[in-house]
Parts: C-alpha cells; sequence; structure tokens
C-alpha cells in the first residue's frame, strides 16, 4: 500500500540539496509518497507518481517527527513541590533526584510502566516519533536494570544512567558506588541499553568517576553520552570529545577551549532550554556553538526535577527566543540534530528510504513553531508510515 501526502505548502526535508536549498532543504507546493513504511519519493506535488491511498495536507508544512535525544521518563512519584519552592527562591541542586529514587523503587513494574507509555504518548501527540530514555531512579542493580527492561519496551533509545547521582546507601562511599556502576550494575544493564551516560556535576560525579564509568559501559559495547557542564564549568565536555561520545548533553558552562572541542569532534552538543527554563538558570549559547561548528541537538531533558516538559516544540521557541538560534537552526537542531545525537541516519530527515516519521502543523510553515510559542500545532503525526495522530 503506498501513500501520497500532496499538497504540503512547505515541507522540511532536512536535505540541502532539495528544493530552495538551506539547512532545512525546504521543498514548497510538495509530496511524499511513503511505501513500507519508508519515504518511496519526495518531489514537487506536481510531478507525483500515483499511489493507492492520497492524503491532502491543504497547504500546511511538513517535516520530520522530533527525535528527543535526551529524556528520563522511568519513574514514580511527584515534585511539583520542590518546583513550587524553586520557583519562591530555593536554589537548585542535583540532590532532589533522591526524592524521584524513593518513589522509583518503591512502584511496581506495572506503574513504571504505564508512566512511561504515558509521557511517550504525550510526546508523539506533539510530534515526536523518536524518543530516548534513560535510567537513573532505581540507583541499584535490580532497579535500574529493571528501568531499562522497561524502557527497551518502548524505544531502541535506552541509556544506562546507573551514575545519575550516588545511590544514598553509599552517601559515604561513593567510589564503592562506582565500583557497583562499572561491575555488577553495568552488567546487569547493559544488554537492555545502547548507550551509558553519567551526570558529571559538582554533587554528582567528578571527571575521573566520569571516565571510569564511561570508560566501563564502552567495554560492554555501550557507547558513551554525558550530562556535561550543566551547572557549571567542569570537564565533561572534553571527557565527550576525549572518549568520542555521541552526545555532550547541556553545555551550559562553555570555556572557549571546550567550545572548540566539539566544534573539531563528532560529539554532538545537545541544548536542554527546558532544564533552564525550569531552574530559572541562564540558557546555553546555541549561537558561539553553532558559529563555531559544532553539531547542535534540541532536546526536551523531560524529568520530574528540573525539565518536566515533553515539548519539543516548546524548546525550539525557547531555543529561538534566548539561545540566539534562527527558527530554521532550531527546526534542524530538534529533528536531524538529535538524529546525530543517537548516530540514526533512518530519522530526523525526509528523504528517499529515511524512516515514514512526519509531523503535520496546523500552520504553513515550521516557523509557526517559534512564532506561535505555546499554541498546539500538531495536526497529524506518522512514525513508520502509520498514522498516530
Ligand atoms: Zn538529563
Amino acid at each position: 500500500m503506498s501513500l501520497l501526502l500532496t499538497n504540503v505548502g512547505s515541507l522540511v526535508t532536512n536535505d540541502p540539496a532539495q528544493g530552495s536549498g538551506g539547512l532545512l532543504g525546504l521543498v514548497q507546493d510538495a509530496a511524499v509518497v511513503v511505501e513500507h513504511g519508508t519515504i518511496a519519493w519526495v518531489g514537487p506535488a506536481a510531478a507525483a507518481p500515483a499511489t493507492d491511498e492520497r492524503f491532502d495536507a491543504e497547504g500546511r508544512a511538513l517535516l520530520p517527527g522530533f527525535v528527543d535525544s535526551h529524556a528520563h521518563l522511568v519513574f514514580a512519584g511527584d515534585r511539583t513541590a520542590e518546583f513550587n519552592a524553586r520557583m519562591s527562591g530555593q536554589a537548585y541542586t542535583a540532590g532532589g533526584i533522591r526524592t524521584t529514587v524513593a518513589a522509583t523503587r518503591a512502584a511496581t513494574d506495572t506503574e513504571l510502566d504505564a508512566n512511561l507509555a504515558r509521557f511517550v504518548g504525550e510526546a508523539l501527540r506533539q510530534g515526536t516519533t523518536t524518543i530516548e530514555c534513560k535510567s537513573g531512579y532505581g540507583l541499584t542493580v535490580e532497579d535500574e536494570a529493571r528501568a531499562l527492561r522497561i524502557a527497551a519496551a518502548h524505544t531502541p533509545e535506552t541509556t544506562y544512567l546507573g551514575a545519575h547521582v550516588v545511590a544514598p546507601e553509599y552517601a559515604d562511599d561513593p567510589a564503592g558506588y562506582v565500583d557497583l556502576v562499572t561491575g555488577e550494575m553495568l552488567d546487569a544493564c547493559a544488554p537492555h541499553a545502547r548507550w551509558v551516560d553519567v551526570f558529571c556535576e559538582n554533587g554528582a560525579f567528578d571527571g575521573d568517576q566520569a571516565r571510569a564509568i564511561l570508560t566501563a559501559g564502552a567495554k560492554r559495547g555501550l557507547i558513551p553520552r554525558v550530562h556535561a557542564n550543566q551547572l557549571s564549568y567542569g570537564p565533561g565536555v572534553q571527557l565527550a570529545v576525549e572518549l568520542g561520545a555521541a552526545s555532550a548533553d547541556h553545555c551550559t558552562h562553555l570555556t572557549d577551549a571546550d567550545v572548540a572541542a566539539l566544534a573539531s569532534g563528532d560529539t554532538v552538543a545537545t541544548l536542554l532550554p527546558g532544564a533552564e527554563f525550569s531552574t530559572r538558570a541562564p540558557y546555553p549559547d546555541a549561537r558561539r556553538l553553532i558559529d563555531a561548528g559544532a553539531t547542535v541537538a534540541l532536546s526536551t531533558d523531560c524529568n520530574p526535577g528540573s525539565s518536566f516538559t515533553s515539548s519539543m516544540a516548546f524548546c525550539v521557541a525557547v531555543a529561538v527566543r534566548e539561545m540566539g538560534m534562527t527558527p530554521d537552526e532550531a527546526v534542524h537542531a530538534a529533528t536531524v540534530g538529535g538524529a546525530r545525537a543517537l548516530r540514526r541516519t533512518d530519522v530526523g530527515r525526509i528523504t528517499v528510504g529515511a524512516r515514514a516519521d512526519l509531523l503535520l502543523l496546523d500552520a504553513p510553515s515550521h516557523v509557526h513553531l517559534a512564532y506561535r510559542p505555546g499554541v498546539p500545532l500538531t495536526a497529524a503525526v506518522w512514525r513508520a508510515g502509520v498514522r498516530e495522530v
């Protein structure tokens, strides 16, 4: 069964060779053919081939489904009071994670799975067709492995984050916790994970600990990604680049050497403006990274403590308003940028052979994602060619 989506007013292909060129490879008055879950043809509507089915986009904008490469969705409990207190003047520290750890440990598998399904569905309804999911609220061998097992039922992009914070049982023995994370916990988690991550930050793990954790994960076939330079300057970004991590995430406090390292390597700088929004912190400087030549991704960092949004459109709007990105750059970062951060070439673009992950906006242009902040613009979503919304 082949499907023609035609009368697309403005198509974001993310292939600069297409259409009018530029970063997004925009094609006006476009059409797309989907076959067997993948893109079979892209071009001007007037030249589209015959198909079994036809969908009229009525002049609206079509773009690749968002690729959210950073989320923490296996958790239980509620931190409304903490957010309320922070917005009433308290400072954010990494320690609030332990509140969620206690609630997550106490939850059943069924409860955690239902929570995760709810957030993945919520993201999908807002156009996110690929989502990464980390562990990190269990912090025991059994609870971390359980989180990844549950996550793997919803996405192939699962990340072992036993090194989110030091488990409360090891408060007086952080070295012992690193031994657990690089030993028995890694053994239990590696079969369910694609990635290994560490929160490299004051109050979490220092550079030496992060190096040990990422190196141990890499030896088990997990690819590193790093929570780096979020709350302060530190070694995270340099470590990520040195170890060939797919992504350095947050990148809020960067020296010139950090920016140069990101620009010279393959490590994507993943910016998470929801975290700065929700902690009233200064935003990362996307303009500086892009001008230096770094690849930038935008993601939600959806988690109950520091960024409880699943909206990639919100991140696009904030990135344009507060981080020096053009609307084209922000949409690029939220789609193909996220795909690069996950080392995926089959998503984040609308090109022949790519997975048919499509977001139809209730708007004539992708620019409306920033131009109309807070307005629900999802008209339809297809994932692997299947209409989901
Ligand atoms: Zn995070």
